[in-house]
């Protein structure tokens, strides 16, 4: 029995094709002192130019960052020298979600966090087979982070990717856990460990700031300009996530502050918060996206 029809599947394998060569690709291109936002639109122009598009913003997170930074207009940051860059990327075609992460490390202190990553990742692939257990999953990731030294993260999860959808209902938590939940076979799932110094809390938390956002419900908006905005998500992104640089030029400039103001406000949109580890230790990350096969799993990215 197929658990995939074919026209889906060829979607989902373009869709992991495109982000891998784009995150090959963007492995030579960042260097330190580059502005982050050079890399945000080089990585969505690569994803575009190849037939995809982004799945969702591109995210540079840096050192303590963990996840969910993406440049927003005009931003000014920078690599920094010696940093640890995360560079997440997520493509789609027709909606067919793949995500992928690597770690760019430019401090050899950290070297072997980011091998670590990898290793987890690898390690984590292979075990990905019809009904493995998530829990063996979690306690594998851990067991593997914890023998070489290092710390999970533990409330940064794996999760399924489904049409549209980058989070589509199932969490792959990175620590061992309690619960029945199965891998299933036609199912695609992004596998991701993030890992940390053993003197680290070993969680993120919530920065104040949030670069990436999303289309929750339609609600009654009074602004005229704020309608319009709605309408450009919708079309455009669905049910994805974006940044504020993807609105550029939507609407009239002198209106879009307070336009945004009232998306958030009515809740008609929600932000993602920064992650930030709770001791400000540096976090490492490695992701792939894998397809759920009779005898294992095909990895797309
Ligand atoms: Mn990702
Ligand atoms: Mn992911």
């Amino acid at each position: 029995m197929k658990a995939i029809d074919d026209e889906a599947f060829e979607k989902l394998r373009l869709s992991g094709r495109i982000l891998r060569e784009t995150r090959e690709e963007l492995k030579s291109f960042v260097r330190e002192n580059m502005p982050i936002i050079e890399v945000c639109e080089k990585a969505e122009e690569l994803i575009r130019r190849k037939g995809g598009k982004p799945a969702f913003p591109c995210n540079v997170s840096i050192d303590e960052i963990a996840a969910h930074y993406t440049s927003p207009p005009n931003d000014v940051k920078r690599i920094p020298e010696k940093s640890l860059v995360k560079v997440d990327i997520g493509a789609h075609v027709d909606g067919y979600v793949t995500d992928t992460a690597i770690t760019i490390c430019f401090n050899p202190e950290y070297r072997e966090m980011v091998n670590v990553a990898e290793h987890a990742l690898k390690k984590a692939v292979d075990s990905m087979r019809p009904e493995a257990p998530t829990s063996r999953l979690g306690a594998l990731i851990e067991q593997i982070i914890k023998s070489r030294g290092f710390k999970p993260i533990s409330n940064l999860t794996g999760h399924s990717v489904g049409r549209y959808l980058v989070h589509a209902g199932t969490s792959l938590p990175n620590v061992a856990h309690l619960s029945l939940t199965k891998v299933k076979i036609g199912e695609a799932y992004a596998v991701e460990p993030f890992v940390t110094v053993q003197d680290a809390v070993g969680k993120v938390e919530n920065s104040p700031e949030a670069t990436i956002f999303r289309f929750v419900k339609q609600k009654p908006l009074k602004n005229v300009y704020a309608r319009k905005l709605l309408k450009h998500i919708e079309e455009n992104f669905k049910t994805l996530p974006f940044a504020e640089r993807w609105l550029q030029g939507v609407i009239p400039k002198g209106h879009y502050k307070e336009a945004f103001k009232e998306l958030l406000a009515s809740k008609t949109i929600m932000s993602y918060p920064v992650f930030i580890e709770a001791s400000r230790k540096p976090v490492a990350q490695a992701e792939h996206t894998v397809l759920i096969v009779e005898d294992g799993c095909l990895v797309l990215t």
